[in-house]
C-alpha cells in the first residue's frame, strides 16, 4: 500500500498540486494548465510557464448539495465552492471542515490536499484538493 501511495504522489498531476500555467506574453494564469494562451495564441506557444497557485482565497459562490448517488451519498449534504484565489484564478472544490450554515460569500479559505476516495479493487487512494476555512 505504501508503494502504491508513493507512486500516486509521484504521478500526481498538476491539478492536484494546484499548478497552473502562466502566459509569458500577457501574464494570464490558467488552471487547469493550458498548452497555449487563447488570447495570445501562436505568440504564447513555448512561453507558457508552470505557475504554482496561491492556495488561499475567498469564496465567490457556493452550493450546498443534498443527496447524490454513490460515494458522495455517504457525506451529504456537503458544499461545493467557487473560490477566487489570491492570484485572481477561479477554483472549484468541495468545502470541508465547516458548519454549512456558517458559509458566507467572501469567507477566507485555503486549499488542502485530501483523500478523495479509495478504489477497493486496486487499493489505490486518490488525492485532490478541497477547501477548508482559513482562520
Ligand atoms: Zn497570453
Amino acid at each position: 500500500m505504501a508503494m502504491v501511495v508513493a507512486r500516486e504522489w509521484r504521478e500526481i498531476p498538476g491539478r492536484y498540486n494546484l499548478i497552473g500555467t502562466k502566459c509569458g506574453c500577457c501574464g494570464r494564469i490558467f488552471f487547469p494548465s493550458r498548452a497555449f494562451c487563447p488570447d495570445c495564441r501562436r505568440a504564447s506557444i513555448g512561453k507558457m510557464e508552470e505557475f504554482p497557485l496561491n492556495r488561499r482565497g475567498r469564496i465567490y459562490s457556493y452550493t450546498v448539495i443534498h443527496g447524490s448517488e454513490g460515494f458522495n451519498a455517504r457525506m451529504t449534504p456537503y458544499a461545493v465552492a467557487m473560490v477566487l484565489n489570491d492570484d485572481g484564478v477561479m477554483l472549484e472544490a468541495q468545502l470541508v471542515d465547516v458548519d454549512l450554515s456558517k458559509i458566507e460569500i467572501g469567507m477566507r479559505v485555503r486549499a488542502v490536499l485530501r483523500k478523495l476516495d479509495e478504489d477497493g479493487d486496486a487499493g489505490v487512494i486518490h488525492y485532490g484538493f478541497k477547501f477548508v476555512p482559513d482562520e
